[in-house]
C-alpha cells in the first residue's frame, strides 16, 4: 500500500523547483516534469488507485487546474466521475460558490449544482497537486458538503507541512509528499 522509498523518490526527483514564481519567495513546484515523465506519474496513479479502490469512492472532484490532471486520471483508473471545482466564472451551469482569504483579499471556487446527481450523499474524494495553507482545499471540502456530497477523504501530491494547511480540515488528509 505506502510507496517505497525509491518510488517516493522517483515522484520527488520529477517534480521541478522553481523560485520566485510568482512572486518573489515563492518556491514553486513545477509537476508539469512530473507529468511528462511516464514512470513517475505511472508510479503515482498506481500508488493513488491502490489507496483508493476499496473506499467505494463514487467520484473524484479537482480543483482547478492541476487537480483536474490527477483527479481525471485517478477517476478513470477507478472507474469512477470525475467533478471539476473552478475558479469563479468558469462553469456554464447553475454553480454554489465559496470564498476562501488569501494573503491579501479573497478568491472564490465553485461547483455545479448538480454535480453529483439527483441522489445525497455520495462519496467524494477531494483532489489537488498540492495543499498550502489549505484554504483552497477548504473551500472546495466546503462545496462538496454543499451540494449534497460527503467529501470521503482529501489528496494531494504536495503538502507544505510548515503552512499546517490540514489543520482544522474537515475530512481526512492524505498527502503523498511531505515537503518541509
Ligand atoms: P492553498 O490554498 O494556500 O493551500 O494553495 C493551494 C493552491 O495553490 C493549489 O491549487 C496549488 O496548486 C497552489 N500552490 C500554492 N503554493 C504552491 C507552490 N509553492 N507551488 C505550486 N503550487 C502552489
Amino acid at each position: 500500500m505506502s510507496l517505497t522509498l525509491g518510488e517516493k523518490e522517483i515522484i520527488l526527483s520529477s517534480i521541478r523547483n522553481i523560485p520566485d514564481f510568482p512572486k518573489p519567495g515563492i518556491l514553486f513546484k513545477d509537476i508539469s516534469t512530473l507529468l511528462s515523465n511516464p514512470k513517475a506519474l505511472d508510479t503515482l496513479m498506481t500508488h493513488l488507485e491502490n489507496r483508493y479502490k476499496s473506499y467505494g469512492l463514487d467520484y473524484v472532484a479537482g480543483i482547478d487546474a492541476r487537480g483536474f490532471i490527477f483527479g481525471s486520471i485517478l477517476a478513470d483508473r477507478l472507474g469512477v466521475g470525475f467533478v471539476p471545482v473552478r475558479k469563479k466564472g468558469k462553469l456554464p451551469y447553475t454553480t454554489v460558490a465559496e470564498k476562501y482569504s488569501l494573503e491579501y483579499g479573497f478568491d472564490e471556487v465553485e461547483i455545479h449544482i448538480d454535480a453529483f446527481g439527483e441522489q445525497k450523499g455520495a462519496r467524494v474524494l477531494l483532489m489537488d497537486d498540492l495543499i498550502a495553507t489549505g484554504g483552497t482545499a477548504k473551500a472546495a471540502a466546503t462545496l462538496i458538503d454543499k451540494v449534497g456530497a460527503h467529501c470521503v477523504e482529501a489528496c494531494f501530491v504536495m503538502e507544505l507541512g510548515f503552512l499546517r494547511g490540514r489543520e482544522g480540515f474537515s475530512a481526512p488528509v492524505y498527502s503523498v509528499l511531505e515537503i518541509d
